[in-house]
């Protein structure tokens, strides 16, 4: 089945993401990596995305209003149990996206509903927050990039300083600073 305005919502997620990742992602969809893909009544997706027996993952979408919505707030989250955190969107849920854009996802019922929320539970971030870091992180905007420190990982704090990179005054060395305390743990 299509979701045409669902299938809007992802190309907006997919304009926030890097094209290497886009490509592997659509590598994985086109070479049938994407296993299982399904959703509940309720517009709950999620599939196995596998390209080899030791990379198994699993991702979700979750919308608002079945997916029926207008704007890209009709995902109200998203997310993959791989370990990259580089930026919102990772390879797996590239694949998955165009799962669903090729309108591959077969309804399953609520039967596994409750298997759906275990998943959930592992990592669980809004997709709002995961889409503002991404917007700060391009932004170059001092303000923006400061309301955005906790979601400062060991693995994603290189594009905050990259974002820095051309900014300069008393407030960047405070940020930087901060930033170096919550990640690596050393004082000021
Ligand atoms: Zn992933």
């Amino acid at each position: 089945m299509s979701f045409p305005t669902l299938s809007a919502a992802l190309d907006s997620l997919l304009a926030l993401t890097s094209p290497a990742v886009i490509q592997r992602g659509e590598d994985y969809f086109r070479g049938g990596c994407v296993r299982a893909l399904g959703h509940t009544p309720g517009g709950r997706f999620m599939a196995i995305v596998s390209a080899s027996a030791d990379s198994t993952y699993r991702v979700f979408v979750e919308t608002r209003d079945g997916g029926n919505s207008e704007t890209w707030d009709s995902v109200a989250d998203f997310g993959c149990n791989c370990p990259y955190d580089a930026e919102p969107v990772c390879k797996h849920l590239v694949a998955v996206f165009r799962d669903i854009q090729a309108g591959e996802a077969v309804d399953v019922g609520e039967d596994l509903e409750g298997e759906l929320w275990d998943w959930l539970a592992q990592g669980r971030e809004s997709a709002e927050r995961k889409v503002q870091l991404e917007r700060s992180l391009r932004s170059g905007d001092i303000a923006l990039l400061r309301a955005c420190t906790p979601l400062a990982t060991r693995s994603n704090v290189h594009r905050f300083y990259a974002a820095m990179e051309t900014l300069r005054g008393p407030e960047v060395l405070q940020l930087r600073r901060e930033l170096n305390r919550q990640v690596y743990a050393v004082s000021p």
